[in-house]
């Protein structure tokens, strides 16, 4: 049979046990139509084949980028950055510029800024905020999307100055004077700044499980639609051809949808429902809609996001024992044992794969509690439940994660950007069990990678890179590095399985989706200190070529 596309001279890591190298890759239409070496895949060029020579390249199955945020990640190319800023005159220059820049706009939105940004040991507040913006509502969102400090004028005119009651887990930190301190932490504390936009935040509703409360305009949703496609050529340039969206809202998949009739779907994206302590069991109705409405090979549904607890850096994060440098203190989980252990056994008896944030080693046993409970309520199934981040794990719930079936879904990048907060909150010897991929990988738990960007840069490359160079931050402490091998599984054929698509994406074989990234030289003939720069040639998703350079 004749293929419209060949990639030959290459080398081919396949992630198929059966047969894990190859030479070239012949496509026909959306699918591999053959694997093998460069002589005998010849045989498939027609006059209208495209052959493109790897010159050897590494081609592997295009990547599965198991946990980002795409909208918001897109969206943030519009607002203030301060990833790379640091201390106080830098970030008022910073600042002041970005407000000239928009006169008009209800709140001057930064994301980005390290907690200690004005320098070690200190904390933003208000004061410092009034500084440098008096008169327009300013925020600033940490690196994390967990905490945002707010100028006076931003907490006045979101009615949160004198304070408010939360939920659990959510907090308007009150000063001495009785007054909020700008810092506040968690969803529900957040949300009323962030409305001050102009857009209304809209990018961001889908990671509080919310529906735009108004439709968007036809020129809203036309805005929507092209940052999405941004975000969407961006990934393809990274050599991304599977996104698993972490937050989500039918919105989302509607305008992913308006991409997808445009011809501009061009990775496979799954978003979730994004389920909250606040919402009674029967609002799962509208997640099973939503999974019955969108079940393609581009878009898709069918699972449940719930967030367990917050970040250590805020103190948000549960904690089987103190923290280190808060005596008495464990941070109180979102959802506690009973209340998850019921969500999670209804949602896992409407068929849904869960996927929950949690960070410290409490939320993580709450976790697995939840979904053994699910197990024993509705039978042994193919659940693929997952756990995000997995910040800090005890020891005696490692084994848990094989034998319930779960998924251990880190992102690389967060090691070496939160580990010394991590350790000052939980304490040199709990470093030991903090982002503790080997331990996992060894115990027989699935582990996915991915960037979980914008809170730090989506680049599996990066991503590859980090997981092999990673070194401990503090003597004695594990070394967590997995064989390159392995880290390429993570972020191909595991993800593929955390996504349920195994049989179709994340390897290379023949008959199966003709998902594949070329990278610009041999990823294994690369020192790993530089596996950053070798660069994505082309990727191709469906038989499509969606990023070429
Ligand atoms: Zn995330």
């Amino acid at each position: 049979m004749i293929a419209d596309l060949i990639i030959e001279n290459a080398r081919v890591l396949t992630m198929d046990d059966a047969n894990p190298r190859a030479e070239a890759v012949a496509v026909r239409g959306n699918r591999i139509l053959a694997v093998g070496k460069t002589a005998s895949i010849r045989a498939h060029a027609g006059t209208k084949t495209r052959v493109i020579d790897a010159k050897g390249g590494t081609l592997l199955p295009g990547f599965v980028e198991s946990h980002l945020h795409l909208f918001s990640g897109a969206w943030g190319w519009t607002l203030l950055q301060l990833g790379d800023v640091r201390g106080f005159d830098a970030m008022q220059a910073a600042v002041r510029a970005f407000a000239d820049s928009r006169p008009d706009e209800g709140l001057l939105f930064a994301q980005g800024a390290d907690y200690e940004i004005l320098g070690p040991g200190t904390r933003l507040d208000r004061h410092a905020l009034d500084a440098m913006c008096p008169d327009r509502p300013l925020a600033v969102m940490t690196y994390d999307f967990h905490t945002l400090f707010a100028n006076t004028a931003a907490l006045s005119a979101a009615g949160l100055l004198q304070g408010r009651d939360l939920p659990d887990g959510n907090e308007v930190v009150l000063g001495a004077d009785g007054l909020a301190t700008g810092e506040l932490r968690e969803k529900f504390a957040l949300l009323p700044v962030l409305e001050l936009r102009t857009s209304g935040g809209r990018e961001m509703l889908g990671m509080s499980g919310i529906e735009p409360p108004v439709p968007p305009t036809d020129a809203e949703w036309r805005e929507d639609v092209e940052v999405l496609m941004d975000g969407l050529r961006f990934v393809a340039s990274k050599g991304i051809t599977s996104v698993h969206n972490m937050d989500g809202n039918r919105h989302l998949l509607e305008l992913l949808r308006t991409v997808e009739e445009e011809g501009d779907l061009i990775a496979r994206v799954s978003v979730p429902f994004h389920y909250t302590r606040e919402m009674p069991l029967s609002e799962l109705d509208r997640a099973g809609t939503m999974a019955g409405a969108f079940t393609g090979d581009w878009l898709s549904s069918n699972r449940v996001k719930v967030f367990i607890d917050g970040v250590i850096e805020s103190g948000t994060a549960a904690m089987l024992d103190d923290y280190a440098n808060q005596p008495g203190h464990r941070g109180v989980p979102i959802f506690d044992s009973a209340t998850f252990a019921e969500a999670a056994v209804e949602i896992d008896r409407r068929g849904m794969q869960i996927t929950v944030h949690a960070v410290g080693d409490a939320a993580v046993r709450i976790a697995l509690d939840g979904y053994e409970a699910a197990r024993r309520a509705n039978g042994l199934r193919d659940s693929r439940h997952r756990i995000e981040h997995i910040e800090m794990v005890d020891p005696a719930d490692i084994p848990r994660f094989a034998e319930l079936g779960v998924i251990a879904s880190f992102q690389p990048l967060h090691a070496p950007q939160g580990e010394t907060q991590t350790t000052e909150g939980i304490g040199p010897k709990r470093a030991a069990h903090a982002y503790a991929w080997a331990a996992l990988h060894r115990a027989g738990a699935v582990v996915a990678f991915s960037s979980d960007w914008p809170i730090v840069p989506v680049d599996p490359l990066l991503g590859i890179q980090t997981a092999l160079t990673r070194q401990p931050h503090l003597p004695g402490l594990p070394d967590q590095r997995l064989p390159l091998i392995e880290v390429l599984k993570a972020f191909t054929c595991n993800g593929a399985h955390a996504g349920f698509r195994e049989d179709a994406t994340g390897r290379i074989r023949t008959g199966m989706l003709a998902d594949l990234v070329l990278l610009c030289g041999d990823i294994e003939a690369t020192p790993h200190d530089r596996i950053a720069g070798l660069g994505v040639r082309l990727t191709v998703c469906g038989g499509r070529i969606t990023h070429a350079c």
